[in-house]
């Protein structure tokens, strides 16, 4: 089977691409299971009964979606750790005639089809990704302590910058909590978020910080167990840094004490772990508040309070 993350563009169109790369027969049905704005999700089966997840993009979505996703799923791939699915291959499907204005025929993922039907204990869940989060990161940038990710990629809808960056504090100040100020564009949270990048520094007083692969959108809706009672972790927005960020959507991931039990096993927790999940909550926060507005404009209100009391202790 070949596994690739190239963009490349593809001619005989997803059916084609799987028949001719996959050796598991004719593709014989095709079932949408979702659909979004920017892209759909299928289930293709083969005649021989193999089955592929697929997303395909729809009219106006960018090459960036796309490959952030393949990329984030790779790189949790190779860490050995949850369970990821495979991805066989990224990429752009020749401009079907009539086009449909995208430069191309739109971009496609087919990944290894997974059976959520499982059990597991939370337990599992919280070991599994402290040990993804401690794994030898595969990208030279990361090895050498840097924090990002090769592609930009996006948070629901919105765009997350991953260039790389040589201190931890710094990429979260300008590549998370000022990115995200700017989008959401209000003077009010923009002041007070402000202040609190200004101080973020003491927050991480004694405490090292080394790149960790992130999935970067860890909430309930993308954590499922498969088959045989594994825990996979989809629909990622990777990239490297602090562990302790992938914490940034704990509000609606329902982690329970075994979790965060098991997980400080693994990896124990720094002083001020509390407050600085606070400083990874507001970035999911302003990134609700910009997409939804209403309720998350008021958390992320009080939390930037909440740190601008602490800061100043
Ligand atoms: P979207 O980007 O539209 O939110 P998701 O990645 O969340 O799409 O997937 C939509 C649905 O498909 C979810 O119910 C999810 O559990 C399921 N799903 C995602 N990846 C796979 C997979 N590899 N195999 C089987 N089902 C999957």
């Amino acid at each position: 089977m070949r596994s690739s993350s190239k963009a490349s563009t593809v001619q005989c169109g997803i059916d084609g691409w799987i028949e001719q790369n996959l050796d598991s027969g004719r593709v014989v049905s095709r079932n949408q299971v979702s659909s979004s704005s920017w892209s759909s999700a299928s289930v293709y089966t083969t005649d021989s009964g193999t089955k592929y997840f697929v997303k395909q993009s729809k009219a106006g979505a960018d090459d960036g979606m796309f490959k952030g996703e393949a990329l984030g799923l790779q790189a949790m791939y190779g860490t050995h750790t949850l369970r990821i699915p495979k991805v066989f291959h990224y990429g752009q499907l020749a401009d079907a005639p009539g086009g449909r204005g995208l430069g191309g025929g739109g971009y496609f993922i087919v990944m290894e089809h997974l059976n959520f039907t499982g059990r597991a204990s939370q337990e599992e869940l919280g070991r599994g990704l402290a040990q993804m989060h401690l794994a030898e990161p595969t990208e030279d940038n990361a090895k050498q302590g840097k924090f990002g990710f090769p592609v930009d990629n996006t948070i629901g809808g919105n765009p997350q910058p991953n260039g790389w960056m040589d201190n931890w504090v710094d990429f979260y100040r300008e590549r998370r909590l000022r990115h995200m100020l700017r989008l959401v564009n209000d003077s009010r949270l923009t002041d007070m978020g402000e202040r609190v990048a200004k101080n973020m520094d003491k927050m991480f007083e004694g405490v090292k910080v080394k790149p960790s692969l992130l999935h970067g959108d860890l909430w309930s809706g993308n954590l499922s167990v498969v088959e045989g009672g594994q825990w996979a972790i989809l629909d990622p927005a990777c990239y490297y840094g602090h562990h302790e960020a992938d914490f940034g959507m704990q509000w609606c991931a329902g982690f329970s004490g075994p979790f965060w039990q098991a997980y400080h096993e693994v990896i124990p927790k720094d002083p001020g772990f509390e407050d600085r999940k606070q400083l990874y909550m507001l970035y999911h926060y302003l990134n609700h508040t910009s997409l939804f507005g209403g309720m998350y404009k008021g958390s992320a209100e009080s939390i930037l309070r909440h740190l601008s009391t602490q800061q100043k202790r």
